[in-house]
């Protein structure tokens, strides 16, 4: 039987970088479009056996700027070299102020089903310490357009753990502020990040020559705890470290990430985890359009991925579920034996406050969530053969 993977499709293309952007994205390059959607289909062409697609997710970059009929020449290719289900959980991720209600109309004629707008903040002021390119009204106004266009899959991304501009408690204040407002929006999905800064962004420039405050890391926790208890009272559930839904409208096609089964990634920079290897794409747009014209693939990186780091990242990724790592499931996959080698530091986390078990699950504390990081490494492949010695020996 053919592999059934999640199939994701990356739009590399920005009007303009956002000042916190590390994504593989090219500003002011639009006039490569139409190249480069003959290559994405080249490229399904290529790689398509007709693999069951459980989940299509158009990612970026800011996949809104492609035209309808390019969506639909996509979706079509998807359809022709996998079998794509019509009715499979189909996400575009849009940018507010690059659609209207026509777009969202012919986007979801083509079959996009589920809508991710990346707001980032209900405030003009922190929108252009971002450096993104909408206000808020034009957030809102994406929202109702989505509705309009009858949208009933909706996700909004927010952004917090932004710099309160000196002010005590305004950053807290702001982030309550975003979030009531949100929710108020009424989506079904709602996608929280941290705001990080790597280096060579405006924004790390920006605090490194002391333009502005450095995020403070207690404050973007109080604000992740507020977010948490916040949604819980809103009807959210919150299945994922940085996602929450209401019930049923989970997004489908990342937890086949976090649950570490199978995805093909088309198009430039593209990750995937086939057949037990994981492989990547060139970063490179002009390699990337070149393979795909001369017929050949585009894949730069390919790395087999043994049972101990299968294991290991399987574990990594489960934990990030709220609900946890279902022992039962990791027996079925690794042998009644796999977290033996985990021994040790599953007592320790136990012990202190950061992981959890009922017999069942195997998950994060609220504290754990906080200090993810500091659970994660634990399970590394490095970690693992240390302990492994002194529980086997
Ligand atoms: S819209 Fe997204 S991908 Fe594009 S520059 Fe901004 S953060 Fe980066």
């Amino acid at each position: 039987m053919a592999q059934e993977i999640a199939l994701y499709i990356h739009i590399p293309f920005c009007r303009q970088k956002c000042g916190y952007c590390d994504f593989v994205s090219y500003a002011g390059r639009e006039a490569e479009v139409p190249a480069y959607v003959s290559a994405l289909k080249q490229e399904m062409g290529l790689r398509g056996k007709g693999q069951r697609v459980r989940t299509l997710y158009f990612g970026g970059g800011t996949p809104s700027l492609l035209c309808p009929p390019d969506v639909a020449e996509i979706l079509s290719a998807a359809r022709s070299h996998f079998d794509a289900p019509e009715d499979a959980e189909t996400t575009l991720e849009a940018n507010p102020g690059t659609i209207d209600g026509p777009y969202l109309a012919s986007i979801r004629d083509a079959g996009i089903n589920r809508l991710s707008l990346g707001v980032q903040r209900l405030n003009d002021g922190e929108l252009r310490l971002l450096g993104r390119l909408h206000d808020e009204g034009e957030a809102r106004e994406a929202v109702r357009l989505a509705r309009q266009a009858g949208f009933t899959n909706l996700n909004l991304d927010l952004i917090y753990g932004i710099p309160g501009y000196g002010l005590p408690g305004a950053a807290l204040e702001s982030w309550q502020a975003t979030l009531r407002e949100a929710v108020a929006l009424g989506p079904e999905h709602l996608s929280l990040y941290s705001l990080t800064l790597d280096e060579g962004t405006p924004l790390h420039d920006a605090v490194a020559d002391g333009r502005l405050p450095a995020p403070d890391p207690d404050a973007a926790a109080q604000q992740y705890e507020f977010a948490e208890d916040f949604l819980d009272a809103g009807g959210y559930r919150h299945y994922e470290i940085s996602n929450w839904s209401k019930e049923g409208f989970e997004c489908r096609h990342n937890l086949v990430y976090w649950k570490n089964e199978p995805y093909l990634g088309i198009g430039v920079a593209a990750h995937s985890y086939v057949d037990g290897r994981r492989l990547a794409n060139t970063s490179d747009i002009a390699e990337y359009i070149t393979a795909m014209a001369q017929g050949r693939t585009a894949i730069v990186q390919d790395e087999e991925i043994g049972p101990d780091l299968d294991l290991s990242e399987t574990v990594i990724l489960g934990l990030r579920l709220v609900e946890g790592i279902k022992y039962t499931d990791l027996w079925r996959r690794f042998g009644i034996d796999s977290l033996r080698r985990y021994r040790r530091q599953v007592r320790e986390l136990l012990q202190a406050g950061l992981l959890e078990s009922d017999g069942t699950f195997l998950r994060l504390t609220r504290r754990g969530r906080l200090l993810g990081n500091e659970v994660f490494w634990r399970f590394l492949p490095g970690n693992q053969g240390e302990d492994q010695g002194e529980e086997d020996g």
